[in-house]
């Protein structure tokens, strides 16, 4: 067995043990494998392991990847997004994770609405207020969401956060609890064009935890792939 492969049945292992410890069924949990900064070989490896899910978050590297695998995979696209480089995303993505402002949720209406289609996306939130990270501020949700919501090409289904590192993933488990409770909240409002399935949160050091909190996608990279230069 390949290290990747290996790699990718201890994760699902330990998916399954989360999953157990606080009576979830593993399916309703998917693994995003993040394969930003990592070469096309790495994927074609991982789908030879039965991964289906990628993660990547340049658009450059994604769109150069999306060519040359030719792969039947489901993209979704986690990286810090500008307006101006949405066109190149275009049909591609599967779920784009990273949406935190109206100004850039219009311009994916606007690219999908060329092809006729519909963008599913995430809400991604700054739950830890860091200036290094993208992500809308909590205080706003409602009101981004509602402007969201009223775009034609476009279908909201969940939330995303990325908070801050600790070493112990315990000290992270409030983020998450947090980022569940604000999907219920928003949820409740019920809002066209919103659909409350997913929350996108845990990393290869704290999945298992944000699992335990409601992820229904996991985005691990480092645990599947090495760690990134
Ligand atoms: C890189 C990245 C990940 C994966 O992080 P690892 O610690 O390597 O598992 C997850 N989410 C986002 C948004 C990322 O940019």
């Amino acid at each position: 067995m390949s290290e990747i492969a290996a790699n990718l049945s201890r994760i699902r292992e330990q998916i399954k043990i989360a999953c157990q410890k606080c009576g979830r069924d593993p399916k309703t949990v998917r693994l995003v494998a993040v394969s930003k900064k990592k070469p096309g070989q790495v994927i074609s490896e991982a789908y030879a392991a039965g991964q289906q899910i990628f993660g990547e978050s340049y658009v450059q590297e994604f769109t150069q990847k999306v060519e040359a695998l030719q792969l039947p995979l489901e993209w979704h696209f986690i990286g810090g997004l500008q307006g101006n480089k949405v066109k190149y995303l275009r049909g591609k993505t599967a779920l784009i994770h990273s949406v935190d402002r109206y100004s850039l949720a219009r311009e994916i209406s606007s690219q999908w609405g060329k092809i006729d289609a519909t963008a599913q996306i995430l809400l991604q939130f700054n739950l830890g207020r860091e200036t290094s990270k993208s992500g809308a501020d909590e205080t706003e949700a409602l009101d981004l969401a509602r402007k969201i919501c009223a775009l034609p090409h476009l279908q909201v289904r969940g939330l995303m956060t990325l908070p801050p590192y600790y070493d112990d993933p315990e000290e992270v488990r409030p983020y998450f609890r947090r980022l569940r409770q604000l999907g219920e909240s928003l949820a409740a409002e019920n809002l066209p064009n919103l659909q409350m399935q997913e929350l996108s949160m845990g990393m290869s050091h704290d999945f298992s935890v944000a699992i335990e909190e409601g992820a229904t996608l996991v985005r691990v990279g480092t645990a599947i792939f090495g760690a990134r230069d």
